[in-house]
């Protein structure tokens, strides 16, 4: 069997791989210094990658990227304050040109998504979501056993843009009270600003407002922490049963580094689910992801067969 070299563009690490029916051979991370663009990181990639294309046979390349793909061009659609200059790069071009190997690439959530699927929590489900909570969240949907993404890219795929406050921040996608203008990471300094209570909470003095800090001040009883804990997990729980309602998926998947206090986010999430999602049709199952960190990565050389096998950049089908 062939291995695919997979990659895993972060907005500040960078995971490179080469996978093999669902093993990682070899991983790496490298700094992303996505800010600095996504040209300087595809040079700093190159080397490394034909280190590990010596003597070994390749199926093609597969790339996880942060951002909206066009799935017939792989074009990167918006950069989002992430590798700025990544809508005027052709990345499939880069591909074929340096290594002389097909390119497969989509949205992470969606890469993370078709690596549960095939080797992990979603495995044998035919109707799933997978929300990431991070410093963004993202979300990507399978459908009858198939990626959702529409002619234009983003179907499926803009769930953390959702509505869930009305009289809400506004987000950076330019709608008023979207889930990660709500509760995320990146939103954290802003609802920490405008918590009650602040400036008597431990969260002052933590070294990085995170919500591993906000979770750990709330088990101490800290009242701002827990303020910011109780209006994430509503914000969270809404999302979740805002997906259920859109694409009534038999499985809900959480993952994400803020899913490091699953403990605490799972209950709550299930809870609600159970009283406020309609499902008439039947059960939804809400868990944590199984691959964690390399899902993306294994995501992306399943992205990379369906490619091979149904055409098209991003893979037409998962079925
Ligand atoms: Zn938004």
């Amino acid at each position: 069997m062939q291995a695919t070299l997979t990659v895993d563009m972060g907005g500040t690490r960078v995971k490179l791989g080469l996978a093999r029916g669902g093993v990682l051979l070899w991983r790496e991370t490298l700094e992303a210094r996505s800010e600095r663009g996504l040209a300087q990181l595809l040079e700093r990639l190159a080397p490394l990658v034909r280190a590990q294309a010596r003597g070994a046979e390749l199926a093609g390349l597969g790339v996880a990227f942060p951002s909206l793909i066009e799935p017939r061009t792989g074009r990167v659609l918006a950069a989002y304050g992430k590798y700025a200059d990544a809508p005027g790069i052709d990345l499939p071009a880069w591909a074929r040109r340096e290594f002389g190997l097909p390119l497969a690439v989509d949205n992470d959530a969606r890469c993370a998504l078709l690596g549960e699927w095939r080797y992990g929590a979603a495995r044998g489900r035919h109707d799933a979501v997978l929300v990431t909570l991070g410093t963004g969240i993202g979300v990507a949907t399978l459908l009858d056993g198939q990626l959702l993404r529409g002619r234009h890219g983003p179907a499926g795929n803009f769930g953390g843009h959702l509505t869930v406050n009305l009289h809400g921040q506004r987000c950076t996608c330019g709608n008023i009270g979207c889930a990660e203008a709500e509760a995320s990471t990146a939103a954290l300094p802003r609802l920490f600003a405008a918590t009650p209570g602040r400036e008597h909470s431990a969260l002052t003095m933590a070294p990085r407002l995170d919500y591993a800090a906000v979770f750990a001040a709330a088990a101490d009883g800290d009242a701002a922490a827990l303020a910011l804990r109780a209006h994430s997990l509503r914000v969270w729980s809404a999302l979740t049963v805002n997906l259920i309602h859109a694409y009534a998926p038999e499985l809900v998947l959480l993952g994400g580094g803020i899913m490091r206090s699953a403990a605490v986010i799972l209950p709550y999430v299930r809870d609600y689910v159970a009283r406020h999602a309609h499902t008439p049709w039947g059960e939804v199952t809400v868990s944590g992801t199984a691959l964690g960190d390399d899902a993306a990565l294994l995501g992306c050389e399943v992205l990379s067969f369906l490619q091979r096998e149904h055409g098209g950049i991003g893979g037409a089908a998962a079925g």
